[in-house]
């Protein structure tokens, strides 16, 4: 199961208001092409945007709600926190900052943390029963409120991180969908920041100083998959300037006839592309 976004501070230090500005900008402008192109958003939809009070869904909230006042289309917005439990929330300027922005939000409290300790076995990492624990409360709220969408605040390098796992580790040539319907067919989930790179979010979260919540459980487990996934990235990125951005065009740019993959090969032939002039 994918991981929902991770929860973690920002330690970046706040910009100028001429480059926050311009940064706030490419972030919306790109999320709003993110949603063009994969029809992330129609007509009427209500959409339980999930706020970790992490840096990503703190942007994606607030840059989804300023784009709904200019929009073509309209729908609504429900914000959904969920209180886990953990030792130390404190969940006061999380709570007050989803007021002064005036969007319809709910506070869920659920202990899921003595639950994820519980269930979690030696070595495992916490994040896969956590996410697992979160998303059902989620989908719980989003009926709640009647939502047919549920938001995550995924990004490109969460997508990149999780390509190379899958590539690496599981045998499978699988990254992050911007959008697909849950396996029971009752919510889409859509992600709108998926093409977006998590430095702009760390330093548009700085720039706007969002209170941070940080996890308490993942951050103390080393050594992960998805931190080796990073480092990789990171050190390519060293060899490779822009490689992040390269592999995110791959991803958008795949060659289903030269894979090995039997059923996308079938998949393809059958399909009206046929293989032309692709080498
Ligand atoms: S353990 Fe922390 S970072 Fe991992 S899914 Fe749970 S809340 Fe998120």
């Amino acid at each position: 199961m994918i991981p929902l976004p991770l929860l973690g501070e920002t330690t970046e230090a706040p910009e100028s208001p001429e480059t926050a500005s311009r940064l706030r900008d490419r972030l919306s402008r790109t999320m709003l092409k993110t949603v063009g192109e994969y029809q992330l958003i129609k007509e009427g939809d209500r959409i339980l945007v999930a706020v970790s009070g992490g840096k990503d869904s703190y942007t994606m909230l607030e840059l989804l709600w300023e784009a709904r006042k200019k929009a073509p289309v309209d729908f609504e917005l429900v914000a959904v926190h969920l209180d886990q439990g953990q030792p130390g929330y404190d969940g006061r300027a999380l709570a007050a900052w989803l007021k002064a922005l005036e969007v319809p939000h709910e506070i869920v409290h659920e202990d899921t943390y003595s639950i994820v300790l519980e269930q979690a076995r030696d070595n495992a990492t916490y994040c896969a029963p956590c996410s697992r624990l979160r998303r059902g409360i989620l989908y719980s709220s989003a009926e709640r409120h009647r939502c047919n969408k549920l938001a995550l605040g995924h990004h490109r390098d969460d997508a990149l991180e999780t390509l190379f796992m899958n590539l690496l580790y599981a045998g499978r040539l699988q990254a992050m969908p911007a959008r697909y319907r849950t396996n029971d067919g009752r919510f889409e989930v859509i992600r709108p920041l998926l093409e977006c790179a998590e430095d702009d979010l760390a330093r548009h979260a700085a720039n706007e100083r969002y209170p941070i919540i940080p996890c308490n459980l993942c951050g103390a487990q080393s050594g992960l998959k998805r931190d080796r996934a990073a480092e990789l990235l990171a050190t390519l990125e060293r060899e490779i300037p822009n490689v992040r951005n390269i592999m995110l065009s791959a991803l958008k740019n795949v060659r289903p006839s030269h894979l090995l993959d039997v059923e996308v090969a079938e998949a393809w032939e059958a399909s009206a592309h046929k293989y032309p002039a692709r080498k």
